[in-house]
């Protein structure tokens, strides 16, 4: 019989997307026995459950790729500026095969609960396939945006044709087709999969409650120069990356937007239109903290907006206008608005006419009904904190996670919880996280867990936990960095505003990736500032 007061493993982790997988590398290089638990039945996370079409990374892969091993990112060539979903599972998969890392993942396994033993100082993991696995630490890599949620309607399952939520996609190919599809929400991922579904769509409805700010991505094929150029100081690039604001390697802008006239600011703009993506119109410091400032570039892209769609009236739905440019995640698509200019795709404004229910032939708004052969449902996510609750986690003195975090996700860095020894959550509530590069924010958080647990290691110790004034603190800054900028102006998720009953608090840190970085590295240096270490 085992000895209930050793543990089975030292490391238990739950998920095998990039934190995961990177995660049980490095903890096999240190010699430390762990076991991953993954619900799906490969690697991947995201880019293995997300697989809807024009699914693709909005950050340019040569930045959204591990940078722990010179030979992986030296040898792996992506084809285009921002990959699609296929091509960045397949690195995945080419990570876990190149680093022998499947052996060790349990997949087609949940965890669904796990429990402090007060005693033995050891977690009791419990999965789906009804193991206990006793562990001394116990790591969350289970993803910020893994949770999917459907839109709360009466009717739901009684539509008979077919409905797809863009998070959890079939693995076979779906053809739209002469079909009449309707799409449900306007994010991310709404925004890249509707002109792809609207190229096979006999009709396409789609349904918007809040319009987004999208630039555009103009993707393409990698420059071999700049590709070679990089890979040829790619140790210095990927610094720079770690010490800048959002993780990947750029000037920080000096000016305020309200400092130029504004023919130049427009000229900057067009400029930055021209180059794309998330960080095209990041010309000036202040577009984030100040509302007139960020007028200026919100402006800027209604009237891309209203330049693009031919109907004035459409151009106007389409236009965001009741928060601040970039305090909703912005979005990054190609052909997106000129698709409302095809004669087949109809745009239906839910702020004036709201979604009432799903019925057995489509869906009813307030004054029309819609009948379809399919519904998308690009609805989004229960994010940074959906995937964490939903396992059943106890801490010291019957502590719950649901019940702490009733009010809001409480952490010290994002990384750690009071009253949760030894607990880790990789890019957590509190983190810059889904405010950034997550590679960068991923290897961040996996390096400073390995440097803790053989500082334990070494120095003989077997639990670390945060004070709760550490925590206290900690929340206070979060909220405190928020405040200063627009970001609770909006209905985010940042601001967990889309799911009902969500406490409306800032989830993500605002202080940027470098600085972040400097304050975990700090609280090591001086040897784990704010934990109690036992
Ligand atoms: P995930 O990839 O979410 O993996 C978590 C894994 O944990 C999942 O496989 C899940 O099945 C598993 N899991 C969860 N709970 C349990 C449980 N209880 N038991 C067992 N397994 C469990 N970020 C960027 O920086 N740039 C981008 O361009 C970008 N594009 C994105 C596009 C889409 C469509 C989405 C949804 C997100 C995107 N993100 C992007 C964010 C993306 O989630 C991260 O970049 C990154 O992939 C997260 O990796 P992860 O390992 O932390 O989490
Ligand atoms: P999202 O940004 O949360 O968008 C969900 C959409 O569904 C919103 O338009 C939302 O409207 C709408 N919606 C939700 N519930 C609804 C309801 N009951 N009725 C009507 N509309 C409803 O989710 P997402 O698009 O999946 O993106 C989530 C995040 O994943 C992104 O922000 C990004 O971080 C990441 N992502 C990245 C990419 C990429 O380009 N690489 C692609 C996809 C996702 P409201 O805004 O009014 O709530």
């Amino acid at each position: 019989m085992s000895d209930s007061t050793q543990p089975d493993v030292d490391v238990v982790v739950v998920g095998a997307g990039f934190a995961g997988m990177y995660l049980l590398h490095r903890l096999r290089e240190a010699g430390f026995t762990s076991r991953v638990f993954e619900r799906a039945d490969d690697v991947g996370g995201t880019w293995y459950w997300n697989r809807y079409p024009g699914a693709r990374c909005d950050i340019r892969s040569i930045d959204y790729s591990y940078s722990f091993s010179p030979g992986l990112e030296q040898e792996w060539e992506w084809s285009e500026k921002f990959a699609t979903q296929p091509e960045i599972l397949r690195y995945a998969q080419h990570v876990a095969e190149r680093f022998d890392l499947y052996r060790d993942i349990d997949f087609e396994t949940s965890v669904d609960k796990a429990v402090y033993d007060d005693d033995s100082g050891l977690w009791h993991i419990t999965t789906s396939r009804t193991e206990t696995v006793r562990c001394r630490h116990y790591v969350m890599a289970t993803g910020c945006l893994s949770t999917s949620k459907l839109p709360e309607l009466p009717g739901h399952g009684s539509f008979t044709g077919p409905t797809y939520h863009t998070g959890h996609w079939p693995h076979h190919e779906i053809d739209f087709t002469g079909l009449r599809v309707g799409v449900v929400g306007t994010g991310s991922s709404g925004i890249q999969s509707i002109p792809v579904i609207a190229s096979q769509a006999a009709e396409l409805t789609v349904f918007q409650r809040t319009p987004n700010f999208s630039m555009p991505a103009h993707n393409g094929s990698n420059d071999p120069d700049e590709l070679a150029a990089v890979k040829a100081e790619y140790p210095e690039y990927r610094q720079r990356a770690k010490y800048s604001a959002v993780g990947v390697p750029a000037d920080p802008p000096t000016r305020s937007a309200l400092d130029v006239d504004e023919e130049e600011r427009n000229q900057l703009y067009e400029a930055g239109w021209q180059i794309g993506g998330l960080g095209g119109l990041g010309v000036f410091n202040d577009l984030r903290l100040n509302q007139q400032a960020n007028d200026t570039a919100a402006e800027f892209v209604r009237n891309k907006i209203r330049s693009i769609v031919d109907e004035p009236e459409l151009a106007e739905t389409l236009c965001p206008t009741d928060y601040p440019y970039g305090t909703k995640r912005l979005c990054v698509d190609d052909g997106y608005y000129s698709t409302f200019n095809l004669d087949h795709v109809r745009l239906v404004d839910l702020k004036k006419t709201p979604l009432e229910r799903i019925t057995t032939t489509g869906v009813e708004t307030t004054d029309e009904s819609f009948e379809f052969d399919a519904i998308v449902f690009a609805t989004g996510f229960d994010a940074m904190t959906g995937a964490i609750v939903n396992v059943d986690i106890t801490g010291v003195g019957d502590r719950t996670i649901k019940n702490y975090w009733e009010d809001g996700p409480k952490t010290y860095l994002g990384l750690t919880v009071a009253g949760f020894p030894n607990f880790y959550a990789i890019t957590g509530p509190g983190s810059p996280s889904v405010l950034s590069n997550m590679m960068v924010s991923i290897e961040q958080h996996v390096d400073w867990i390995m440097d803790c647990i053989e500082h334990m290691r070494e120095a003989g110790l077997t639990s670390i936990e945060p004070t709760p004034e550490a925590e206290a603190q900690w929340g206070e800054h979060v909220v405190a960095v928020a405040d200063l900028t627009l970001y609770p102006k909006a209905n985010s998720w940042y601001m967990g505003a889309n799911v009902k009953g969500k406490p409306r608090v800032i989830l993500p840190y605002i202080g940027g990736v470098g600085e972040y970085r400097r304050i975990c590295d700090e609280v090591a240096v001086s040897g784990y500032s704010g934990f109690i270490l036992s």
